[in-house]
């Protein structure tokens, strides 16, 4: 199932996992993922560690969710630490596994450093990524895009320019860094929109579940949490229970409001964890039905 046939159908609902350093870790995300299974998922995305250190655990993580746990699945792939003829291997491999989605990345650096290198023969931007993927096979492919802006990025403006090179590169949907204010998720969806960005943009969430790890992430991505929202949490930080309550009531209103506003999907960023995201889910899942209710009937 092509991502971007779904998107014509409905408004998605994806879970991002990350590849588990052990043979445990793996057995609890395959929990993870059984448990989150019955809320049918558009698909399920597998990331590649930063620096491309998890190229081969992804490759056979998402091949298996597709084969054996009957969800789609598709593999991140980034350019770092990777030549044209290893990710060419992978698409390869991906494809021969009957792979059809991918979601093509720049990557961050490995821990420990804080500048992206690109391999010699390898790829500086992912849109170089998209491009070679998209000559290669016929995947449907996704990029990402950041609503406050890659930190990276000289200004908004020249971000937005590269967004829509990386689109025309062959990005069929966008998946957006994670954001707190849906305000700035509409006003980026605007502003591409004016600079001729027109595929789907999904709305990446991810709720606040711990103060210190939502502070480290939001710091790695450029993302910011509104005052209001950063005191509330700060005010019961030690309270683990309350600090869940709080994150998880706020990234269900956000994904109510952003499905009465069009947003093409929501992707959450589940840490490998099931229960803040089904809780979530089921406050949503009406919606969800609504919009697919709604959605134009399937091309024959
Ligand atoms: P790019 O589109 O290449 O943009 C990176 C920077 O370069 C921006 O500042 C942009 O303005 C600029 N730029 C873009 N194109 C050009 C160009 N042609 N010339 C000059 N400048 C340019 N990281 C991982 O390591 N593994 C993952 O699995 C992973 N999954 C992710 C999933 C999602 C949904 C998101 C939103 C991010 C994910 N990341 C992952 C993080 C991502 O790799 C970083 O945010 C990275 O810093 C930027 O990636 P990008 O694909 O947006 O890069």
């Amino acid at each position: 199932m092509r991502i971007s046939d779904e998107l014509r159908q409905r408004a998605t609902v994806s879970f991002e996992f990350f590849p588990p350093k052990d043979e445990i870790g793996f057995w609890d995300l395959y929990v993870t993922i059984e448990k989150l299974k019955p809320l049918a998922p558009s698909f399920v995305s597998v990331t590649w560690g930063a620096g491309g250190s998890t190229r081969r655990k992804t490759v056979e993580l998402v091949a298996r969710i597709r084969s054996d746990m009957r969800i789609e699945a598709l593999a991140h792939i980034t350019c770092a630490a990777s030549s044209r003829r290893d990710i060419a291997a992978v698409a390869d491999d991906l494809r021969a596994r009957g792979l059809e989605n991918i979601l093509a990345l720049r990557g961050d650096p490995p821990a420990g450093r804080t500048a992206f290198q690109s391999q010699a023969d390898g790829f500086a931007h992912a849109n170089e990524l998209v491009e070679f993927l998209k000559d290669r096979h016929d995947f449907c492919i996704g990029g990402a895009c950041h609503p406050e802006t890659h930190p990276e990025a000289s200004s908004p403006d020249m971000d937005l320019d590269f967004l829509a090179r990386k689109v025309d590169a062959g990005c069929d949907y966008l998946v957006s860094q994670l954001f707190f204010d849906n305000q700035v998720f509409y006003r980026f969806r605007d502003r591409a929109a004016a600079r001729g960005i027109h595929v789907p943009i999904i709305a990446g969430i991810m709720p606040i579940l711990s103060v210190g790890q939502i502070k480290r992430f939001t710091e790695l991505c450029g993302a910011s949490i509104p005052r209001e929202l950063l005191e509330k949490v700060e005010a019961v930080e030690d309270d683990v229970d309350a600090v869940r309550q709080l994150g998880m009531y706020h990234a269900t209103e956000q994904c109510r409001d952003l499905l009465d506003n069009d947003a093409a999907g929501i992707h959450f960023y589940t840490l490998n964890r099931s229960t803040a995201t089904r809780a979530i889910y089921q406050q949503i899942k009406a919606r969800v039905d609504a919009r697919a209710a709604h959605a134009a009937p399937a091309d024959p």
